[in-house]
C-alpha cells in the first residue's frame, strides 16, 4: 500500500469526468483547485465533478489554492523583451502589475523577476509613477505571469476580492492552500473571514518567500499544515538554499504533527514527454525521505499531454522510495495528552510487532500524531465524521474509513473492526494496536491505548514456532492440532499443539518447534476444540 499521499492540480487537460475517475484510480488523493486560472463557475464544476466521482469510492479531498498577495503581470504593452531591451514598469508602462502596492517598494536596484524568474529585470531609476528598468534576462511576457521582488515586503492585504469569491462560492472545500503567507497574522486573519463566511477548512499555509520561511515556526502554530511552494520560494531566495530549506520546513512541519506538501517541478518533464527524468524521480524519492506527506503535481496534470501517465509514475516511484523510510525517532517529544498516547500506541505497536495500528478518531488528529512516527504498519483510522475522513486522505500511511458512532469504546473498537475486516484492511488473526479517546466524539480527547486481536481470542500462553497455523483441534482423536494437558511424550505428525499445564519442558518444545509444529504452552484450563487459529509467535490462539 503506498503511503505518500498525491495531489493533483484539475485543469483543461482533465476536465472530463472520465479524466477525473481515472486519477482518481490511479491514486489521487486530493484534487486542487488553482484560483490563479479560469473563472469561479468552472472550478465549482470541478469541484463537483471530483465529488460526484469520488463519492463511495474513495475519500478524496479537495484544495481551494487561493492566491492572497501573490503578485502578477496585468498588462503586457511589450510582448518580447531580449537581453539589454529597457523597459517600464508602473502604471500606463510597458508592464503592470495587478498589485499597485508593488509600484511602492520598486526602487533603484530592485530585481523584478517574472514567469519564477525566467525574466529577470534590473530597476535603473524611477521617475515620478514609472520605473525604467534593464532586461538581464529576456523572454516572453504576458499577462497573468507570476511576478516576483526577492526580500521586498510588498504591503498587500492578506485577502483578495477575487479570493473571496472562490471561497464563497467553494465553501465545502476540505483544504484552502493560502498563497504567499508571510506571517501567522495572515492565518489569522484567513481563518476568521473563514469562520466569518461559515466555512470550515484546512487551512495549508503556502511558504513561498523568505518571510514565510522567517515566521514558519509561528506560521506552522496557527496552521493546519504547510506547501513548500518551490516554483515561487526558488525564485525568491536564492536556488541553490532552496534543498536545505524543504528539509527544514519538512522537518519542523513533522515536529508539530503537521503535514507537509512538496510542490512543482515534480515530472515538469511529463508535461510533454510520457517519460520522467532520472532527476525528477530522485527529487520524489528524496522528498518523501526529508519526510514530505504528499506531492503535488500542477501543470502535469492541469495542462499536461500525459496527466494520468505522470499520476501512475508518481505513485510507483513514491511507493518504491517508501521501502528506504524508517521509524522517526520522535520519543523525546512530550505534550499534551493526545501526544503522548500516540507516542504510546506507536511504542507499543512497535514492541508487539502489530500488523496495523487502528485510530478511532473524531478530528484526525490522534492519525495525524501517529502518521509522523513514519512506523512500518499501516495506520488505519475508524471516523464517523466524512469530513475528517477527507481531510486524512493528506496524512502520510493513513487509510480512513466510516464507522458508526458509538458512545462506548469498546463498542466502537469492535464495530471498527468489523468494518475494516469487512473491507479487507485487517484479517483474521491481525494484531492491533488500537488508540481512541472516551467518551468518544469530543476531538483532541485521545485517552486509550490498548492490544486488540481480529478474531475471538481463545486463549494465550508461551509461543514456540515460527508459523501461523490454522486447523482443527482436539484432546482426543486424529486432528491437525492436539490439546493435551501435559506433554508426556512427543507428537507426531501434528500441525500444532496446545499445552494446557504451566510446567512443561522448554526444551523439547523449542525441540518439536524447530520441526515445524506451531506450539502455544502454559494456556490454562480452557476448552479448546473446533476450528482454530494459532500464533506461536505472539502465543495467541484465536477463531
Ligand atoms: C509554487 O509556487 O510552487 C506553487 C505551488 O504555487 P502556484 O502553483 O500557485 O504558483
Amino acid at each position: 500500500m503506498r503511503k505518500t499521499k498525491i495531489i493533483a492540480t484539475l485543469g483543461p487537460a482533465v476536465s472530463s469526468e472520465e479524466k477525473i475517475e481515472s486519477l482518481i484510480k490511479e491514486g489521487v488523493d486530493v484534487f486542487r483547485l488553482n484560483a490563479a486560472h479560469g473563472h469561479v463557475e468552472e472550478h465549482v464544476e470541478l469541484m463537483n465533478k471530483a465529488r460526484k466521482i469520488s463519492k463511495g469510492k474513495r475519500a478524496v479531498g479537495i484544495m481551494l489554492d487561493i492566491k492572497g498577495p501573490e503578485m502578477r503581470v496585468s498588462e503586457a504593452r511589450i510582448r518580447f523583451a531580449k537581453d539589454g531591451d529597457e523597459v517600464t514598469v508602473g502604471m500606463g508602462g510597458d508592464i503592470e502589475i495587478n498589485r499597485p502596492e508593488a509600484y511602492g517598494v520598486i526602487r533603484e536596484g530592485t530585481r523584478l523577476l517574472i514567469h519564477d524568474g525566467d525574466i529577470e529585470i534590473k530597476i535603473l531609476k524611477k521617475r515620478g509613477e514609472l520605473a525604467y528598468g534593464k532586461v538581464v534576462r529576456g523572454g516572453i511576457i504576458a499577462p497573468h505571469m507570476g511576478v516576483n521582488i526577492p526580500g521586498a515586503h510588498v504591503p498587500i492585504e492578506y485577502i483578495q476580492k477575487r479570493d473571496l469569491e472562490f471561497m464563497e462560492n467553494m465553501k465545502d472545500v476540505d483544504f484552502i492552500a493560502a498563497s504567499f503567507v508571510r506571517s501567522a497574522g495572515d492565518i489569522i486573519s484567513l481563518r476568521k473571514e473563514m469562520k466569518r463566511m461559515g466555512m470550515d477548512a484546512k487551512i495549508i499555509a503556502k511558504i513561498e518567500n523568505g518571510e514565510g520561511v522567517e515566521n514558519i515556526d509561528a506560521i506552522l502554530e496557527v496552521s493546519d499544515g504547510i506547501m513548500v511552494a518551490r516554483g515561487d520560494l526558488g525564485t525568491e531566495i536564492p536556488v541553490e538554499n532552496l534543498p536545505a530549506i524543504q528539509k527544514e520546513l519538512v522537518r519542523k512541519a513533522m515536529g508539530h504533527g503537521k503535514p507537509s506538501i512538496i510542490a512543482t517541478q515534480i515530472l515538469e518533464t511529463m508535461i510533454r514527454n510520457p517519460q520522467p527524468t532520472r532527476a525528477e524521480v530522485s527529487d520524489i524519492a528524496n522528498s518523501i525521505l526529508d519526510g514530505a506527506d504528499a506531492l503535488m503535481l500542477s501543470g502535469e496534470t492541469a495542462i499536461g499531454k500525459y496527466p494520468v501517465e505522470a499520476v501512475k509514475v508518481l505513485a510507483k516511484v513514491a511507493e518504491k522510495a517508501e521501502e528506504m523510510v524508517t521509524h522517526r525517532n520522535l520519543e523525546e517529544l512530550r505534550g499534551t495528552i493526545s501526544e503522548c498516547v500516540s507516542n504510546a500506541a506507536v511504542l507499543l505497536a512497535k514492541e508487539v510487532n502489530a500488523d496495523a495500528i487502528l485510530v478511532l478518531t473524531r478530528s484526525g488528529k490522534t492519525a495525524r500524531l501517529i502518521s509522523r512516527h513514519r512506523i512500518p504498519m499501516p495506520v488505519i483510522a475508524a471516523t464517523y465524521s466524512e469530513r475528517t475522513l477527507r481531510e486524512m486522505s493528506l496524512f502520510w500511511g493513513v487509510k480512513g474509513f466510516m464507522v458508526e458512532k458509538f458512545d462506548y469504546a469498546d463498542d466502537a473498537v469492535k464495530k471498527a473492526i468489523n468494518t475494516a475486516e469487512s473491507l479487507k484492511m485487517v484479517k483474521r488473526g491481525d494484531l492491533l494496536v488500537v488508540a481512541g479517546g472516551e467518551p468518544s466524539g469530543i476531538p483532541g480527547t485521545t485517552n486509550f491505548v490498548w492490544v486488540q486481536l481480529v478474531g475471538e481470542l481463545i486463549a494465550r500462553g508461551e509461543g514456540y514456532g515460527e508459523q501461523k497455523i490454522r486447523g482443527r483441534a482436539c484432546s482426543d482423536g486424529p486432528c491437525e492440532i492436539i490439546v493435551v494437558d501435559e506433554l508426556t511424550e512427543e507428537i507426531k505428525n501434528a500441525k500444532g499443539i496446545i499445552v494446557k499445564s504451566r510446567i512443561y519442558d522448554p526444551e523439547l518444545l523449542k525441540e518439536l518447534a524447530s520441526g515445524g509444529i506451531a506450539i502455544v504452552a502454559g494456556v490454562g484450563d480452557v476448552k479448546i476444540e473446533g476450528e482454530i487459529n494459532i500464533d506461536p509467535v505472539r502465543g495467541l490462539i484465536w477463531r
